[in-house]
Protein backbone atom coordinates (compact mmCIF):
# COMPACT_ATOMS: atom_id res chain seq x y z
CA UNK A 1 0.00 0.00 0.00
CA UNK A 2 1.17 3.70 -0.74
CA UNK A 3 3.24 5.67 1.97
CA UNK A 4 1.63 8.57 3.62
CA UNK A 5 3.12 11.90 1.85
CA UNK A 6 1.74 15.35 2.18
CA UNK A 7 1.76 17.97 -0.15
CA UNK A 8 5.08 19.40 0.93
CA UNK A 9 6.57 16.04 0.25
CA UNK A 10 7.00 15.17 4.17
CA UNK A 11 6.33 11.01 4.89
CA UNK A 12 3.90 10.49 7.41
CA UNK A 13 5.35 7.59 9.24
CA UNK A 14 4.60 8.82 12.72
CA UNK A 15 1.63 8.26 14.83
CA UNK A 16 0.74 9.46 18.18
CA UNK A 17 -2.40 8.75 19.92
CA UNK A 18 -4.61 10.15 22.90
CA UNK A 19 -5.77 6.99 24.14
CA UNK A 20 -7.63 9.40 26.61
CA UNK A 21 -7.73 12.83 27.49
CA UNK A 22 -8.43 12.31 31.36
CA UNK A 23 -5.67 12.58 33.90
CA UNK A 24 -5.57 11.70 37.60
CA UNK A 25 -2.80 15.15 37.85
CA UNK A 26 -4.04 18.58 36.97
CA UNK A 27 -0.52 19.83 35.93
CA UNK A 28 -0.74 23.71 36.42
CA UNK A 29 0.49 24.52 32.65
CA UNK A 30 -1.60 21.71 30.99
CA UNK A 31 -4.86 22.23 32.52
CA UNK A 32 -7.52 23.79 34.93
CA UNK A 33 -7.80 22.56 38.12
CA UNK A 34 -11.76 21.92 36.77
CA UNK A 35 -11.81 20.14 33.42
CA UNK A 36 -14.91 18.56 31.65
CA UNK A 37 -13.96 16.04 30.30
CA UNK A 38 -15.34 13.71 27.39
CA UNK A 39 -18.03 11.15 28.52
CA UNK A 40 -16.86 7.77 28.01
CA UNK A 41 -19.69 7.00 25.59
CA UNK A 42 -17.83 9.05 23.08
CA UNK A 43 -14.67 7.43 23.20
CA UNK A 44 -13.35 4.86 20.53
CA UNK A 45 -13.04 1.29 21.87
CA UNK A 46 -9.80 0.27 22.27
CA UNK A 47 -10.41 -2.50 19.41
CA UNK A 48 -11.52 0.34 17.53
CA UNK A 49 -8.09 1.94 18.16
CA UNK A 50 -6.09 -0.90 17.38
CA UNK A 51 -8.09 -1.28 13.98
CA UNK A 52 -7.50 2.67 13.15
CA UNK A 53 -3.61 2.29 13.89
CA UNK A 54 -3.45 -1.15 12.02
CA UNK A 55 -4.45 0.98 9.08
CA UNK A 56 -1.86 3.72 9.42
CA UNK A 57 1.03 0.59 10.26
CA UNK A 58 -0.44 -0.24 6.52
CA UNK A 59 0.11 3.14 5.19
CA UNK A 60 3.69 3.12 6.11
CA UNK A 61 3.84 4.59 9.57
CA UNK A 62 6.52 2.86 11.73
CA UNK A 63 6.18 4.28 14.87
CA UNK A 64 3.37 4.71 17.43
CA UNK A 65 3.46 6.65 20.69
CA UNK A 66 0.06 6.21 22.95
CA UNK A 67 0.06 9.59 25.31
CA UNK A 68 -3.21 11.62 26.50
CA UNK A 69 -4.30 12.74 29.31
CA UNK A 70 -2.38 9.85 31.07
CA UNK A 71 -2.50 7.15 28.85
CA UNK A 72 -2.16 4.48 31.89
CA UNK A 73 -5.54 5.87 33.42
CA UNK A 74 -7.34 4.20 30.68
CA UNK A 75 -9.23 1.07 31.70
CA UNK A 76 -7.85 -1.88 30.13
CA UNK A 77 -5.12 -0.29 27.94
CA UNK A 78 -2.57 -3.16 28.28
CA UNK A 79 -4.78 -4.73 25.77
CA UNK A 80 -4.21 -2.11 23.35
CA UNK A 81 -0.09 -2.30 24.00
CA UNK A 82 -0.41 -5.61 23.79
CA UNK A 83 -2.27 -6.16 20.35
CA UNK A 84 -0.07 -3.34 18.95
CA UNK A 85 3.02 -4.54 20.52
CA UNK A 86 2.44 -8.14 17.96
CA UNK A 87 3.41 -5.68 15.19
CA UNK A 88 6.68 -5.04 16.98
CA UNK A 89 7.31 -8.39 16.59
CA UNK A 90 6.03 -9.34 13.41
CA UNK A 91 8.22 -6.87 12.24
CA UNK A 92 6.46 -4.19 10.68
CA UNK A 93 6.32 -1.46 14.08
CA UNK A 94 9.92 -0.38 14.43
CA UNK A 95 8.96 0.96 17.24
CA UNK A 96 5.16 1.19 20.13
CA UNK A 97 6.43 4.03 22.66
CA UNK A 98 4.48 6.18 25.48
CA UNK A 99 4.37 9.23 27.21
CA UNK A 100 3.29 9.23 30.95
CA UNK A 101 3.33 10.66 33.56
CA UNK A 102 4.63 8.19 35.32
CA UNK A 103 2.41 7.45 38.68
CA UNK A 104 0.94 4.25 37.45
CA UNK A 105 4.89 2.73 35.82
CA UNK A 106 4.99 0.59 39.02
CA UNK A 107 2.36 -1.33 38.10
CA UNK A 108 2.60 -1.77 34.22
CA UNK A 109 6.34 -1.26 33.75
CA UNK A 110 7.25 -5.03 33.37
CA UNK A 111 4.41 -5.39 31.41
CA UNK A 112 5.20 -2.72 29.03
CA UNK A 113 8.60 -4.36 28.83
CA UNK A 114 7.03 -7.85 27.67
CA UNK A 115 4.68 -6.33 25.04
CA UNK A 116 7.53 -4.30 23.28
CA UNK A 117 8.33 -1.12 24.68
CA UNK A 118 11.56 -0.21 25.28
CA UNK A 119 11.95 3.45 25.48
CA UNK A 120 9.60 5.85 27.32
CA UNK A 121 9.18 8.96 28.51
CA UNK A 122 8.52 9.72 31.49
CA UNK A 123 7.27 13.39 32.36
CA UNK A 124 8.98 15.30 35.24
CA UNK A 125 9.18 19.01 35.93
CA UNK A 126 10.34 18.94 40.00
CA UNK A 127 12.56 16.85 42.06
CA UNK A 128 11.25 18.72 44.90
CA UNK A 129 8.83 17.08 46.63
CA UNK A 130 6.94 20.22 47.44
CA UNK A 131 7.41 21.63 43.84
CA UNK A 132 5.95 18.70 42.09
CA UNK A 133 2.54 18.62 44.37
CA UNK A 134 2.36 22.11 43.82
CA UNK A 135 2.69 22.03 39.91
CA UNK A 136 0.58 18.31 39.73
CA UNK A 137 -1.95 19.50 41.91
CA UNK A 138 -2.62 16.03 42.70
CA UNK A 139 0.72 14.30 42.25
CA UNK A 140 3.38 12.95 44.67
CA UNK A 141 6.94 12.28 43.40
CA UNK A 142 7.68 9.20 45.48
CA UNK A 143 5.11 6.84 43.03
CA UNK A 144 7.16 8.32 40.10
CA UNK A 145 10.12 7.57 41.46
CA UNK A 146 9.31 4.09 42.16
CA UNK A 147 7.80 4.16 38.92
CA UNK A 148 10.80 5.03 37.32
CA UNK A 149 13.00 2.26 39.35
CA UNK A 150 10.32 -0.39 38.08
CA UNK A 151 11.37 0.77 34.07
CA UNK A 152 14.97 0.42 34.88
CA UNK A 153 14.44 -2.90 36.58
CA UNK A 154 12.33 -3.83 33.13
CA UNK A 155 15.07 -3.12 30.97
CA UNK A 156 13.18 0.38 29.89
CA UNK A 157 14.87 2.78 28.70
CA UNK A 158 14.03 5.79 29.84
CA UNK A 159 13.74 9.92 28.63
CA UNK A 160 12.58 12.71 31.00
CA UNK A 161 10.67 15.33 29.85
CA UNK A 162 10.47 18.32 32.17
CA UNK A 163 8.98 21.30 30.74
CA UNK A 164 10.65 25.16 31.67
CA UNK A 165 9.13 27.30 33.57
CA UNK A 166 10.42 30.60 34.69
CA UNK A 167 10.57 31.42 38.06
CA UNK A 168 9.36 27.37 38.93
CA UNK A 169 12.14 25.16 38.12
CA UNK A 170 15.19 27.15 36.08
CA UNK A 171 16.99 27.37 39.01
CA UNK A 172 16.90 23.29 39.25
CA UNK A 173 17.51 22.80 35.97
CA UNK A 174 21.55 21.64 36.88
CA UNK A 175 20.23 19.20 39.78
CA UNK A 176 17.56 17.70 36.87
CA UNK A 177 20.69 17.33 34.86
CA UNK A 178 22.97 15.52 37.64
CA UNK A 179 20.37 13.26 38.55
CA UNK A 180 19.22 12.08 34.92
CA UNK A 181 22.93 11.40 34.26
CA UNK A 182 23.23 9.75 37.35
CA UNK A 183 20.11 7.30 36.73
CA UNK A 184 21.00 6.69 32.94
CA UNK A 185 18.22 8.95 31.79
CA UNK A 186 18.35 11.38 28.47
CA UNK A 187 16.24 14.68 29.26
CA UNK A 188 14.17 17.14 27.03
CA UNK A 189 13.35 20.50 28.13
CA UNK A 190 9.75 21.75 26.67
CA UNK A 191 8.81 25.45 26.24
CA UNK A 192 4.88 26.00 27.21
CA UNK A 193 2.96 25.89 24.58
CA UNK A 194 -0.41 27.90 24.17
CA UNK A 195 -3.00 24.81 24.43
CA UNK A 196 -5.92 25.32 26.10
CA UNK A 197 -7.49 27.91 28.82
CA UNK A 198 -5.70 27.08 31.85
CA UNK A 199 -5.68 29.03 35.66
CA UNK A 200 -2.94 31.43 34.88
CA UNK A 201 -1.48 33.31 32.35
CA UNK A 202 0.84 30.81 30.84
CA UNK A 203 3.20 34.35 29.46
CA UNK A 204 3.98 34.50 33.39
CA UNK A 205 6.11 31.29 33.49
CA UNK A 206 7.32 31.11 29.77
CA UNK A 207 10.80 30.60 29.81
CA UNK A 208 12.60 30.61 26.03
CA UNK A 209 14.68 28.05 25.94
CA UNK A 210 17.56 29.93 23.81
CA UNK A 211 17.84 31.30 27.36
CA UNK A 212 17.77 28.08 29.23
CA UNK A 213 20.29 26.61 27.18
CA UNK A 214 23.14 29.43 27.38
CA UNK A 215 22.41 29.30 31.20
CA UNK A 216 23.17 25.46 30.96
CA UNK A 217 26.22 25.72 28.42
CA UNK A 218 27.91 27.99 31.21
CA UNK A 219 27.85 24.67 33.49
CA UNK A 220 27.92 21.96 31.66
CA UNK A 221 29.81 20.45 28.33
CA UNK A 222 27.19 20.42 25.47
CA UNK A 223 28.62 18.84 22.24
CA UNK A 224 25.78 18.85 19.29
CA UNK A 225 24.75 15.53 18.08
CA UNK A 226 23.01 14.18 15.08
CA UNK A 227 20.91 12.04 17.42
CA UNK A 228 17.24 11.88 16.05
CA UNK A 229 14.03 10.33 17.58
CA UNK A 230 11.79 11.29 14.48
CA UNK A 231 10.84 14.16 16.95
CA UNK A 232 11.50 17.58 17.03
CA UNK A 233 14.15 18.12 19.57
CA UNK A 234 17.76 19.23 19.13
CA UNK A 235 19.83 16.67 20.92
CA UNK A 236 23.11 17.46 22.66
CA UNK A 237 25.46 14.65 24.73
CA UNK A 238 26.09 16.27 28.02
CA UNK A 239 29.92 15.33 27.96
CA UNK A 240 30.11 15.47 32.07
CA UNK A 241 27.24 12.64 32.02
CA UNK A 242 27.44 11.00 28.87
CA UNK A 243 23.59 11.30 28.44
CA UNK A 244 21.65 13.57 25.84
CA UNK A 245 19.79 16.32 26.52
CA UNK A 246 17.50 17.65 24.00
CA UNK A 247 15.36 20.93 23.90
CA UNK A 248 11.67 21.19 22.27
CA UNK A 249 11.41 24.90 20.71
CA UNK A 250 8.12 24.77 18.99
CA UNK A 251 8.02 28.88 19.56
CA UNK A 252 11.81 29.91 19.66
CA UNK A 253 12.23 27.69 16.53
CA UNK A 254 9.95 26.45 14.18
CA UNK A 255 10.81 22.57 14.02
CA UNK A 256 7.77 22.18 11.16
CA UNK A 257 9.90 21.54 8.26
CA UNK A 258 10.74 18.11 9.24
CA UNK A 259 7.09 17.21 10.50
CA UNK A 260 6.57 13.69 10.03
CA UNK A 261 3.87 12.91 12.26
CA UNK A 262 -0.03 13.18 12.87
CA UNK A 263 -2.28 12.79 15.70
CA UNK A 264 -5.40 10.86 16.43
CA UNK A 265 -7.25 11.25 19.46
CA UNK A 266 -9.32 8.93 21.75
CA UNK A 267 -12.87 10.18 19.70
CA UNK A 268 -11.13 9.58 16.37
CA UNK A 269 -10.46 13.06 15.41
CA UNK A 270 -7.02 12.86 13.36
CA UNK A 271 -5.16 16.18 13.65
CA UNK A 272 -2.63 16.63 11.17
CA UNK A 273 -0.55 19.97 13.18
CA UNK A 274 -0.64 20.07 16.71
CA UNK A 275 -0.82 23.70 16.35
CA UNK A 276 -4.07 24.59 14.29
CA UNK A 277 -7.46 23.44 14.89
CA UNK A 278 -7.75 21.62 11.04
CA UNK A 279 -8.97 18.12 11.75
CA UNK A 280 -10.50 15.14 10.23
CA UNK A 281 -12.92 12.43 11.22
CA UNK A 282 -11.77 9.28 11.34
CA UNK A 283 -15.14 7.94 13.24
CA UNK A 284 -17.59 7.61 10.87
CA UNK A 285 -15.54 5.92 7.65
CA UNK A 286 -14.06 3.39 10.75
CA UNK A 287 -17.88 2.34 12.08
CA UNK A 288 -19.39 2.88 8.73
CA UNK A 289 -17.87 -0.76 7.38
CA UNK A 290 -15.46 -3.45 8.41
CA UNK A 291 -13.97 -3.23 4.91
CA UNK A 292 -10.81 -0.56 5.57
CA UNK A 293 -11.14 1.35 2.08
CA UNK A 294 -13.83 4.50 3.27
CA UNK A 295 -10.92 4.39 6.00
CA UNK A 296 -8.45 4.82 3.77
CA UNK A 297 -9.67 7.32 1.42
CA UNK A 298 -10.33 9.67 4.72
CA UNK A 299 -7.01 9.33 5.58
CA UNK A 300 -5.55 10.31 2.51
CA UNK A 301 -7.84 13.30 2.02
CA UNK A 302 -6.46 13.95 5.98
CA UNK A 303 -3.04 13.90 5.05
CA UNK A 304 -3.37 16.11 1.51
CA UNK A 305 -4.77 18.76 4.18
CA UNK A 306 -1.30 18.52 6.31
CA UNK A 307 -0.30 22.30 6.56
CA UNK A 308 3.03 23.71 6.83
CA UNK A 309 3.02 24.60 9.89
CA UNK A 310 2.15 26.16 13.59
CA UNK A 311 1.25 29.61 14.39
CA UNK A 312 2.63 29.78 18.18
CA UNK A 313 2.92 33.00 19.62
CA UNK A 314 3.22 33.05 23.63
CA UNK A 315 4.77 36.65 24.00
CA UNK A 316 1.54 38.48 23.97
CA UNK A 317 0.45 38.82 27.67
CA UNK A 318 -2.84 37.70 27.83
CA UNK A 319 -4.05 36.53 24.55
CA UNK A 320 -5.90 33.66 23.90
CA UNK A 321 -4.13 30.07 23.71
CA UNK A 322 -2.55 29.59 19.96
CA UNK A 323 -5.44 26.64 19.38
CA UNK A 324 -8.57 26.14 22.05
CA UNK A 325 -7.56 22.37 22.44
CA UNK A 326 -5.66 21.17 25.75
CA UNK A 327 -2.97 19.31 25.19
CA UNK A 328 -4.43 16.14 26.32
CA UNK A 329 -6.73 15.98 24.01
CA UNK A 330 -4.43 15.34 21.09
CA UNK A 331 -1.39 13.86 23.41
CA UNK A 332 2.59 15.67 23.92
N1 LIG B 1 0.13 12.58 30.96
C1 LIG B 1 1.27 12.24 30.21
C2 LIG B 1 2.47 13.05 30.64
O1 LIG B 1 2.33 14.01 31.37
O2 LIG B 1 3.56 12.68 30.22
C3 LIG B 1 1.10 12.34 28.71
C4 LIG B 1 0.34 13.52 28.17
S1 LIG B 1 1.06 15.11 28.46
C5 LIG B 1 -0.12 16.15 27.68
C6 LIG B 1 2.44 15.06 27.38
C7 LIG B 1 3.51 16.10 27.59
O3 LIG B 1 2.97 17.36 27.27
C8 LIG B 1 4.04 16.19 29.00
O4 LIG B 1 5.45 16.09 28.96
C9 LIG B 1 3.61 17.56 29.46
O5 LIG B 1 4.56 18.12 30.33
C10 LIG B 1 3.50 18.31 28.17
N2 LIG B 1 2.59 19.46 28.18
C11 LIG B 1 1.31 19.52 28.60
N3 LIG B 1 0.78 20.75 28.38
C12 LIG B 1 1.75 21.48 27.80
C13 LIG B 1 1.84 22.82 27.31
N4 LIG B 1 0.81 23.64 27.34
N5 LIG B 1 3.02 23.22 26.77
C14 LIG B 1 4.08 22.37 26.68
N6 LIG B 1 4.06 21.10 27.11
C15 LIG B 1 2.91 20.65 27.67
FE1 LIG C 1 -1.87 15.00 33.09
FE2 LIG C 1 0.27 14.91 31.56
FE3 LIG C 1 -1.36 17.06 31.48
FE4 LIG C 1 0.12 16.62 33.64
S1 LIG C 1 0.89 17.03 31.59
S2 LIG C 1 -2.09 17.13 33.62
S3 LIG C 1 0.20 14.45 33.76
S4 LIG C 1 -1.86 15.03 30.86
Amino acid sequence: MSKLIDPFGRTVSYLRVSVTDRCNYRCTYCMSENMTFLPKSDLLTLEELDRLCSAFIRRGVDKIRLTGGEPLVRRNVMSLFRSLGAHVKKGDLRELTLTTNGSQLAKYAHELADCGVKRINVSLDSLDAKKFESITRWGKLADVLNGLAAAKDAGLEVKINAVALKDFNENEVDEIIAWCGKEGFDLTFIETMPMGEIDEDRTDRYLPLSILKEKIRSKWDLKATSYQTGGPADYFTVQETGKRIGFITPLTHNFCESCNRVRLTCTGKLYMCLGQDDWKDLLAPLRMSESDEALMSAIDEAISRKPKGHDFIIDRPGAAPAVSRHMSVTGG
